[in-house]
């Protein structure tokens, strides 16, 4: 306990370390004050009966002194230093000479505090008083001591015994009341932060209406908080990845479907809407290579304006486009959806004719021609006539590529131009 008391390891143990010193001092300080008192009364009693004991011893005293009986006076003095309260006798004569002095203590044993009663030997002499000396008698502090020891050995034990009942009831109520639901609320406490479980509240046993419980509820409610802040947290989350996600889906679709047309733009001539000549001679490749595999004939149209320079020079170079648009539109018209058309120059243009021997597409190129050379265009006021000069080649088996194809439709066209241009070659 005492260990307990001075090295203190809980909120409850220090509170009382605390208290019971405070009571350990006021008690003190009563017990001191009880102590004095009770000392200077048990003073004042003995000091009575040391009066008491003169009156009684005065009378044989004084006789002894007014016979000078020595040998009598001393037989009374040491009578008395024998008695329990009397320390000390002395006794003066009239001229306040020391005529006997005892002691019951050594010069080694001097008591701590000594005091004495006075009085006066007188002898009645014709009804005259006579004044014959003095006599004194001495006691103690130890005497006094002796008489309060067994009074004040009574008080410390009980006080001892009521101060250990009562710091054990203290420990016990304080343990019981504060310490013990602190420990509970703390463990509950790392429970809830162990397992990140904000749904959990805390639950004291025995807790009665007050701050703890208030304590407890303010700390569900601090939880509570938490926990609807997190779900809101949880669901704005959950809204912003849903959002994200559409927004992703939706950008995909708009990345794809800019692919697409891209794609669409890079194969196309952006003037005519036709193919451009890349995507034309990789189509028609592909093609010409699927016609040699069923081994059948495919023909090659190879196209020229004729003076296109002059029609720019005259008319303007938007007239010009407006003439290649025109002419694209017209064989676009003329030919089959699964011809080929492409514009592979400025304005040189190609028509690749699956499945198509050499005299359908010469049939079709003077068909071209014609239409062509008999289509009059109004353009802003301008009345615009052209014509196209046309080279036509026929696939043969020993071609591989559309290149050589082309090589040849190409050498017909020059021919063409050679002849006068308007024609087919
Ligand atoms: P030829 O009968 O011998 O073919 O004579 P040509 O004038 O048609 O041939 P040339 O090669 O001398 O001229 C072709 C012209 O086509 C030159 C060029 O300015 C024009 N041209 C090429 N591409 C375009 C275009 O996209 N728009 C316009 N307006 N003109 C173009
Ligand atoms: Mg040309
Ligand atoms: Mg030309």
């Amino acid at each position: 306990m005492f260990a307990r008391f001075l090295s203190p390891n809980n909120l409850s143990q220090k509170m009382l370390r605390v208290i019971f010193s405070i009571y350990l001092a006021v008690t003190c300080l009563i017990t001191s004050v009880q102590f004095l008192t009770e000392y200077l009364k048990t003073q004042n009693a003995i000091s009575n009966e040391l009066r008491q004991l003169e009156e009684t011893v005065r009378g044989p005293i004084a006789t002894s002194l007014w016979q000078y009986n020595q040998t009598q006076l001393d037989v009374l003095v040491d009578g008395l230093v024998k008695m329990p309260i009397i320390e000390g006798v002395d006794i003066f004569d009239k001229h306040s000479k020391n005529k006997v002095s005892k002691r019951s203590y050594t010069q080694a044993s001097t008591p701590l505090a000594i005091f004495e009663t006075k009085s006066e030997l007188n002898w009645l002499l014709n009804e005259e008083e006579v004044f014959l000396g003095t006599l004194v008698l001495y006691s103690s502090s130890e005497v006094v001591l002796d008489r309060l020891l067994f009074g004040f050995s009574l008080i410390a034990i009980t006080t001892i015994i009521k101060v250990s009942i009562l710091y054990w009831l203290f420990i016990w109520a304080f343990n019981r009341y504060l310490a013990s639901p602190l420990k509970e609320l703390m463990s509950q406490v790392d429970d809830v932060q162990l397992s990140q479980d904000i749904t959990k509240r805390i639950h004291l046993s025995n807790i009665d209406n007050n701050e703890l419980s208030q304590l407890q509820e303010h700390m569900n409610n601090m939880l509570a908080t938490m926990e609807s802040d997190r779900q809101q947290l949880l669901e704005d989350e959950q809204a912003k990845r849903t959002w994200l996600e559409d927004a992703v889906i939706k950008r995909t679709e708009e990345l794809q479907s800019s692919n697409e047309k891209l794609k669409e733009l890079a194969a196309m001539d952006s003037l005519t809407g036709i193919l451009n000549r890349g995507s034309f001679f990789a189509t028609a490749q592909h093609l010409f290579d699927l016609c040699k595999r069923q081994k059948s004939t495919a023909s090659f149209i190879l196209m020229d304006l004729d003076h296109f320079k002059i029609i720019n020079d005259t008319y303007g170079h938007f007239i010009g486009d407006q003439v290649l648009i025109h002419f694209s539109h017209t064989i676009e018209a003329l030919l089959r959806k699964s011809d080929l058309i492409g514009r592979i120059g400025g304005e040189e243009f190609a028509v690749f004719l699956p499945d198509i021997g050499i005299n359908d597409a010469r049939r079709i190129a003077e068909k071209i021609r014609k239409t062509i050379a008999n289509a009059t265009l109004d353009i802003d006021g301008k009345t615009v006539n052209y014509t196209v000069s046309l080279g036509v080649e026929s696939s043969e088996s020993q071609d591989h590529s559309i290149d050589e194809l082309f090589k040849r439709a190409d050498i017909k066209l020059y021919g063409a131009k050679d002849k006068g241009r308007d024609r087919v070659e």
